[in-house]
């Protein structure tokens, strides 16, 4: 299978992107690591007239410090290097589990944060991680730069809040308090292949032994990942126990609506989900600072 002709640009500054994006803001695709737009092409489920190659344009591939402590990783970041780079494992060790789980190596060498995001594919790992985290969204276009928190990015399945003439350049991310446990579980039906759910969590508890923060997001079951707005309320002030984890599990897997597919039916899906959610909090409240009551 062959893409069908289009025009190359290889632009060397987000600036020269946003410029060639101008010109043809609908007709236009951005290159990153390629491993969904070229089959996208091949399959001509895409055709652009122009693809803008980010990969010589500078500036895209820091993971840096912002003057508010927050982690900023560039939109070319390849997903190997959030799975390698031990400064960032400190920090935020769930985005470097979620990476680890992304098909294999050889595409996770091409592959980058930005396009990951960018894609919004329903059971990629780094959507849902990125709302768990409370991550924002940084896009560049021609009137300047917006943030979008990862929550309100996720319009459905391969549809973001990112308009025509715009692109990502990176995600920022808090670094959660001390002592925050963390847990990304996810079922697939091979070692590699895309999640057919998977559940992303984060837990800290105060010095009372209470719970107070708490964060969910989970993939493969809906178009978006799914972000339980009632987790804090639930959760902050209760003990970290697993028949609370339990609770919750099991709330999250009767709302659940998600769709029957060729890999699975979606009342597997909903109760793989409900399971996940219960170890995922279990596992991260037992790596946190709090004491599990079992
Ligand atoms: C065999 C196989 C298995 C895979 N398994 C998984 C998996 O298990 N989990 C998973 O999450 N992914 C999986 N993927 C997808 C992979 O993670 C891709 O790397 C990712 O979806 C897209 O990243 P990319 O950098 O390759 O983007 P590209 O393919 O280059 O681009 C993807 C889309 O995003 C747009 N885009 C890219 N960068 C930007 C930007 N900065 N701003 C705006 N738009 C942008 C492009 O125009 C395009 O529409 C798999 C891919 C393959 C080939």
């Amino acid at each position: 299978m062959k893409p069908p002709p289009f025009d190359y640009a290889t632009p060397r500054s987000v600036d020269e992107v946003t410029e060639l994006l101008r010109e043809a803001p609908d007709e236009s695709s951005l290159l990153a690591g390629g491993q969904s737009l070229m089959p996208l092409l091949n399959m001509r489920m895409a055709q652009p007239r122009v693809i803008v190659d980010l990969n010589r344009a500078k500036g895209l591939d820091a993971i840096e410090q912002t003057p508010e402590g927050r982690v900023r990783v560039g939109a070319m970041v390849r997903q190997r290097r959030i799975e390698t780079d031990r400064e960032l494992r400190d920090r935020l060790p769930l985005l470097t589990e979620a990476a680890r789980h992304i098909a294999h190596i050889p595409i996770r060498m091409r592959g980058t944060v930005g396009g990951s995001l960018a894609h919004a594919d329903p059971a990629a790992e780094l959507p849902a991680t990125v709302c768990a985290l409370g991550g924002r969204m940084v896009v560049r276009g021609p009137d300047g730069e917006r943030t979008i928190p990862a929550e309100e990015f996720f319009l459905g399945a391969l549809t973001s809040a990112i308009d025509p003439g715009e692109l990502l350049v990176a995600v920022e991310i808090d670094t959660p308090p001390n002592g925050t446990g963390w847990s990304f579980r996810e079922v697939a039906r091979t070692h590699g292949a895309f999640a057919l759910a998977g559940a992303a969590a984060l837990v800290h508890s105060g010095e009372d032994g209470a719970i107070d923060l708490m964060r969910l997001a989970l993939l493969g079951v809906g178009s978006v990942p799914y972000v339980p707005d009632w987790i804090a309320e639930t959760a902050v002030g209760e003990g970290p126990e697993e028949s609370l984890f339990r609770r919750i599990g099991e709330r999250v897997r009767d709302e659940l609506a998600p769709f029957d597919d060729v890999h699975a039916t979606a009342d597997y899906r909903r109760r793989v989900a409900g399971v996940l959610t219960a170890r995922a909090l279990a596992e991260a409240a037992g790596r946190g600072n709090g004491r599990v009551k079992r």
